[in-house]
C-alpha cells in the first residue's frame, strides 16, 4: 500500500515538472505530452469479462486514488436504488480490478475513482459493451445472448475492389419515418428488415429500394450510443444526427424498440446487420472518436481525467472538432483505444466498413493502425473519412489524417470537396453555383474529380479549387460525391444557386448531370439518401437536429419523381456494368483516360480506350455540358453508340451518331462508345 502511494506521488512529481517545463518549450505548437509518464503500455480490451461463474472487472485509471465498482440490481431509470460498493484493487500499470464470483446477468454497474481526494461522478466506464436508457449505467449481459437465428452463418456479399463501391448515406430517420414509407418500425434499425414495403403508389420502398437502386454500401449515420436523445421520452419523436458520442462501443438506444432493455438495441442492430447482408449490401459504420459529447461528464475525464484530449500549452482544450472538445489519438491508450473499438464492431456486429468523422483531427499514425488492423481482419472492409478538422488543433498538420497527406492514407478514401464544391457549387455560400449551374472556371477541379484525385498528366493541378496536388495513390482512396448529410442537399443547393425563375426541369437536369459527373469519375462515388427521390430539406443548411418533416424522405417522390429516380438507377447500372467506369489502378487510369481538347467554359470531356480495365466497350466518349445552351465538341471520326444524351440514360444504348463535330444539349452529359 505505502509503495503504491509513493509510486503515485513520484507520478504527480513528475507530471508537475513536466507542466511547468511546458510552460516554455513547445515543439511546433505541440506541447510535450504532459502524460507522457502515464504507464499506457498496457492492452486494454475489455472492462467486464463475464462469464456465468465469474465477473472480472478491470480499469485502466493510472491517476485514481482508489476506485470502486458499484452493482445495481436495476437501471438508473428506476432511481433510488442504493448501489452495493466493492472497492477495486490497483494492480500494475494502473489498471484497477475486482473478481466478482457470482453471476451477475442482468444487473448494473458502474465504476467511480477517487482523484485529488474527490471521488468523481460514476461513470458505465470507457468500454461498455451493454448499457442502460441513456448509457447512463452500463448492463451485465452474456453477448450471445443478443445473437439473432443464424448469426454465426452471416456473411457480407463478395466485394473485389473498393472502386466497385456505391456509397449510400443515410440517417435511420429520414430512411422511415415518412408517413408513405409503408415501413412499420419507423426510424429503427429494424426498418432495414422490413420487405415488400411501399409507397401510396404501389412503388418499393425502404430495403426492397435500396435493392432495386443497386448501391453496394449502407452508410449509416452515427449509431453507436450518442447522448442528445433522452431515450426515456422517445414519444416526443425528436431528431438528431448523433454527432455526441456517450458509449463508443454500444448501439444508440433510441433507434431500438426497447431501450431500457440492454439486449434489444444490441440484436436489432445485429438483425439489422444480417439483412443488408442478405439483401446483398455491406454496412458501414460512421464513427466519431475525434469528440464526444461533453468533456467533465464523458466517461474518457471520469476515468482518467485529461488523458483522452487535447489541450494548449497553457492547458485550455483544444477544439478541432468545433464540438468543444477533440481527443489525442496520438497518446498510446486513445491510440488503442479506437483501434480496438473499430475490431469490437467487425468482429461482434460484423460491420464491413467505418467513415472517420473529422478524420484529420486524428493523426496519421492511427489512422495506418486502424487500416492495420482492419487488414488483419479482413482487406476488404473499408476505411474513409473527412480529411479535414473543423477548427484549429496543437496537433501540427503534417501529423494530421488530412487531404493534403493524403499519399500517406493508404488504402484510406477521402472525400473529395475538390469535385463535389466544382460540380455544385461552394458549401458555404449558398448563392454560388457551380459547373452544372453553369458557372464556369472549375474545369481542372472537374478534371481532378475524374482521374480521382490521382496523378495524371492531364491536369493542370494549379488549376483545382482547393488541392494544388493528387492527394490519392489510387482512385480508391477518393470518394466522389456532391452531397451529404453536411450543407444544402444536392437540390436546395441548385435552386439557392440558380435565378428565381429557373424551372424545375432545369434543376432535375442538373441533379442528372451533377451525379453522372460523380458515378463515370474514377475513385468510389458516393450519394445521400434521398437525392435519386428529388430530396429536398426546404432550404435549411444544417438539419441535424431539425424535425422529421424537414428531414424526412419523401417516399411518395419516388412515384412523382419517376423519371429522375430510373435515371439513377440506370446511372448505378452503368457504372456496374462497365469497369473503365471503376479502374481500381492509378497505372491503368494514365493509360487509358485522356482528357478532349475542348478549351469552352463549362465543358469536359474525356476518352476512355483499349478496353480498359477490361471494359466490353473498347472506346467510351464523355462530355459534360453545363452551360444552359447546347455546344457543338469535337469527338473521333466514326459511328459511336449513344448511352446518355440530353438527360436520358441506357448502357444497352439509344441509338448511334456519327463522330466529328457533335451538338451536347444544354446541362446534360453525352456519353458515346463503340465496341
Ligand atoms: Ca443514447
Amino acid at each position: 500500500m505505502t509503495r503504491k502511494l509513493r509510486a503515485m506521488k513520484n507520478v504527480y512529481v513528475s507530471t508537475l515538472l513536466i507542466l511547468l517545463m511546458n510552460m516554455i518549450t513547445t515543439t511546433n505548437g505541440l506541447a510535450k505530452d504532459i502524460f507522457a509518464t502515464y504507464p499506457h503500455d498496457v492492452k486494454m480490451k475489455d472492462e467486464l469479462f463475464y462469464s456465468s461463474g465469474v465477473c472480472a472487472f478491470r480499469l485502466w485509471a493510472p491517476t485514481a486514488e482508489a476506485a470502486e465498482l458499484r452493482l445495481y440490481d436495476h437501471d438508473a431509470q428506476a432511481g433510488g436504488e442504493k448501489a452495493r460498493v466493492i472497492a477495486m484493487k490497483r494492480g500494475v500499470k494502473g489498471v484497477w480490478g475486482i473478481d466478482v464470483k457470482e453471476d451477475l446477468k442482468g444487473k448494473y454497474y458502474t465504476f467511480r475513482i477517487k482523484t485529488d481526494g474527490r471521488w468523481l461522478a460514476e461513470t458505465a466506464g470507457i468500454r461498455a459493451k451493454a448499457v442502460g436508457i441513456n448509457g447512463k449505467r452500463a448492463a451485465v449481459i452474456d453477448l450471445n445472448d443478443s445473437d439473432p437465428v443464424g448469426w454465426a452463418e452471416d456473411r457480407s456479399p463478395a466485394l473485389k475492389s473498393f472502386t466497385d463501391i456505391v456509397i449510400y448515406e443515410m440517417h435511420h430517420r429520414d430512411f422511415s419515418v415518412n408517413e408513405h414509407s409503408g415501413i412499420e418500425n419507423k426510424g429503427k434499425y429494424l426498418a432495414l428488415t422490413e420487405k415488400g414495403t411501399k409507397n401510396e403508389a404501389g412503388a418499393s420502398t425502404g430495403l426492397d429500394h435500396l435493392r432495386e437502386l443497386g448501391v453496394t454500401h449502407l452508410h449509416l449515420l452515427p449509431s453507436y450510443d450518442y447522448g442528445s436523445i433522452d431515450e426515456s421520452q422517445l414519444h416526443e419523436k425528436r431528431y438528431n444526427w448523433g454527432y455526441d458520442p456517450t458509449n463508443y462501443n454500444v448501439p444508440e438506444g433510441s433507434y431500438s424498440t426497447e431501450p431500457g432493455n440492454p439486449l434489444s438495441r444490441i440484436r436489432e442492430f445485429k438483425q439489422m446487420v444480417q439483412s443488408i447482408h442478405q439483401n446483398g449490401m455491406r454496412v458501414i459504420l460512421d464513427v466519431v472518436y475525434n469528440h464526444t459529447q461533453t468533456i467533465d461528464g464523458s466517461a474518457f475525464t471520469l476515468t482518467v481525467p485529461g488523458y483522452f484530449y487535447r489541450q494548449w500549452p497553457d492547458g485550455r482544450y483544444s477544439n478541432a472538432s468545433g464540438c468543444g472538445n477533440e481527443t489525442a489519438s496520438e497518446r498510446a491508450m486513445v491510440r488503442q483505444f479506437i483501434v480496438e473499438s473499430v475490431k469490437y464492431w467487425v468482429n461482434e456486429y460484423h460491420v464491413d466498413g467505418f467513415r472517420f468523422d473529422l478524420m484529420g483531427i486524428h493523426d496519421v499514425e492511427t489512422m495506418k493502425e486502424v487500416r492495420k488492423a482492419l487488414d488483419e481482419i479482413d482487406p476488404m472492409l473499408f476505411v474513409y473519412g473527412e480529411g479535414w478538422t473543423a477548427g484549429d488543433s496543437p496537433l501540427p498538420e503534417k501529423l494530421r489524417a488530412v487531404k493534403k497527406n493524403g499519399l500517406q492514407l493508404r488504402r484510406i478514401a477521402v472525400f473529395s470537396d475538390d469535385l463535389r464544391d466544382a460540380v455544385k457549387g461552394s458549401w458555404n455560400d449558398a448563392k454560388k453555383g457551380g459547373f452544372v449551374c453553369g458557372v464556369g472556371g472549375l474545369e481542372e477541379s472537374v478534371k481532378f474529380g475524374i482521374v480521382g484525385a490521382t496523378q495524371h498528366s492531364g491536369v493542370n493541378y494549379t488549376r483545382v479549387n482547393y488541392s494544388k496536388a493528387p492527394y490519392a495513390n489510387h482512385p480508391g482512396e477518393v470518394i466522389n460525391y456532391v452531397s451529404c448529410h453536411d450543407d444544402l442537399c444536392l437540390n436546395d443547393k441548385l435552386q439557392l444557386a440558380s435565378n428565381a425563375n429557373t424551372t424545375e426541369e432545369e434543376i432535375i437536369r442538373m441533379n442528372k448531370l451533377a451525379q453522372t459527373m460523380v458515378f463515370v469519375s474514377q475513385g468510389v462515388p458516393f450519394i445521400y439518401a434521398g437525392e435519386e427521390l428529388f430530396r429536398t430539406k426546404r432550404g435549411i443548411h444544417n438539419t441535424f437536429a431539425s424535425p422529421d418533416s424537414i428531414n424526412q424522405i419523401e417516399w411518395n417522390n419516388k412515384s412523382r419523381y419517376a423519371g429522375l429516380y430510373d435515371y439513377y438507377k440506370k446511372l448505378i447500372a452503368l457504372r456496374k456494368a462497365h469497369p473503365a467506369f471503376r479502374m481500381s489502378r492509378t497505372e491503368d487510369v494514365q493509360k487509358h483516360l485522356r482528357f478532349l481538347e475542348i478549351h469552352k467554359p463549362c465543358v469536359v470531356g474525356f476518352a476512355l480506350s483499349n478496353h480498359a480495365n477490361g471494359d466490353e466497350w473498347k472506346e467510351i466518349v464523355v462530355i459534360f455540358n453545363g452551360n444552359k445552351e447546347e455546344k457543338e465538341i469535337e469527338i473521333p471520326q466514326g459511328e459511336w453508340q449513344i448511352a446518355a444524351a440530353d438527360g436520358e440514360i441506357n448502357a444497352a444504348g439509344m441509338g448511334t451518331l456519327k463522330g466529328g463535330k457533335v451538338k451536347v444539349k444544354a446541362i446534360s452529359a453525352l456519353i458515346v462508345f463503340r465496341k
